[in-house]
């Protein structure tokens, strides 16, 4: 094969014969919608691929308003991007998703690990998809973010669900801080409620600060324990059981049903003491069984409904999303603040001297706060070149 005027690798094989072991071949510019090519995947499979079409932003909110799943998986993805180029077209789309999200339950689900959220999750989407519900299964794990591993994204979990045609599940996406993933899991339950899933699952295992995360994103906190209280309620925080709206017993099936219900009635014992999470809400323990389904849709009917329909009524659900959403306005105003400071040039030249002189007495601690904040501010006036879109981990 001979090299044209118009196209030159920048490496060719001196003698370009039979003997050589590769053949240099043109490159096909561009493609085209539907041309069928290979890639190469994880396990080093070679397997085909059908070239995408690339979608502008009127082709997102269209297909995500007709439900679409593999559009709205693209929408996802284009959110959880942290290319600039991916961002904006993110965030235009959301914008014009705005007016209809928001008509969904939101729910969100924790517990520690091995609960028996998923299993749970599985059975009560499962139920309600049968039931006419369109229901999305999202996941906050914020040990993807320091493992790149991750608790609640494995592939196997929620198979029966997956499959369901009304039920969509997203793992948890991976990488960067909780602040980003905080965003990009808020957003994602917007474009889910704006393809039309009336029921958001947002699962998330009891690390760090992702319980309060996921509270602030949902209506309803439901907190998954298991039996023999006594010992977990020791170690469990209260803040935890402060955020929920109802606790459930799982695993009350078989032998542990008996067991179950004391640990009901030990929670319910400690809920007395506690502040309620919801404004004209008792917090109340349940019994379910994840693999039997007893007490599953029980508690969906009797509680989560009544919840959300007296919530409405009186004005308490409204109220909770305004300040959920100010309240995320903010924290990324906070977070990005933080992150200019903290990435300053002039702050990061000048940190090291002034701690030390606080350390060895030489300097006071409002004196030295003065000093950081003057030379920050100085810094702003003269057009110090800033990362402005840090506090969205866009690059
Ligand atoms: P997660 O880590 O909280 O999501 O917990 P999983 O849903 O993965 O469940 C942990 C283990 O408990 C699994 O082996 C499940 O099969 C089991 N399990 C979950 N729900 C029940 C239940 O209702 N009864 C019983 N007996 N086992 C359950």
């Amino acid at each position: 094969i001979k090299m044209t005027e118009t196209y030159k690798p920048s490496w060719v094989p001196e003698k370009d014969d039979s003997k050589f072991a590769c053949r240099v071949m043109y490159g096909v510019e561009g493609g085209h919608e539907g041309t069928p090519g290979v890639v190469v995947n994880k396990k080093d499979k070679v397997v085909p691929v059908v070239r995408r079409r690339i979608l502008d932003v009127d082709d997102y909110v269209e297909g995500v308003l007709n439900g679409d799943r593999a559009i709205l998986s693209r929408a996802i993805t284009l959110v959880e991007s942290n290319a600039a180029a991916h961002f904006e077209i993110a965030q235009q789309v959301i914008q014009k998703l705005l007016p209809y999200t928001g008509k969904s339950t939101r729910v969100g689900i924790t517990g520690v690990p091995g609960a028996g959220k998923s299993t749970f999750i599985e059975a009560l989407g499962t139920n309600l998809c049968r039931i006419g519900h369109k229901v999305a299964v999202l996941a906050v794990d914020p040990s993807s973010t320091v493992t790149k591993g991750s608790i609640l994204g494995d592939k196997t979990r929620m198979e029966h669900l997956s499959r369901e045609p009304n039920a969509f599940v997203r793992p948890s996406p991976s990488g960067g801080t909780l602040g980003g993933l905080t965003r990009k899991s808020r957003e994602t339950l917007l474009l889910c409620e704006a393809a039309g899933y009336d029921t958001i699952l947002v699962e998330t295992v009891g690390v760090g600060q992702s319980e309060t995360t996921v509270r602030s994103m949902v209506d309803f906190f439901l907190l998954v324990v298991l039996t023999g209280a006594g010992d977990e309620l020791q170690g469990m925080k209260k803040g935890v059981m402060e955020l929920a709206d109802a606790i459930v017993v799982n695993k009350a099936d078989g032998d542990n049903k008996q067991r179950a219900l004391v640990t009901k009635t030990e929670y319910e014992r400690i809920l007395y003491f506690l502040r309620q999470a919801t404004e004209n809400w008792t917090t109340h323990a349940y019994t379910c069984s994840a693999y039997t389904g007893a007490g599953i849709m029980e508690l969906w009917h009797d509680v989560i409904e009544v919840f959300m329909k007296q919530g409405w009524d009186n004005g308490v659900l409204a109220e909770r999303r305004k300040q959920q959403t100010l309240s995320w306005v903010y924290s990324m105003v906070e977070e990005h603040l933080h992150n200019l400071f903290y990435r300053s040039p002039v702050i990061m030249g000048c940190k090291d001297n002034i701690e030390e002189e606080v350390v060895k007495g030489q300097l006071s601690a409002t004196m030295a706060v003065r000093q950081l904040i003057e030379k920050f501010s100085n810094s702003q006036f003269v057009g110090e070149k800033q990362n402005t879109a840090s506090v969205f981990e866009i690059k």
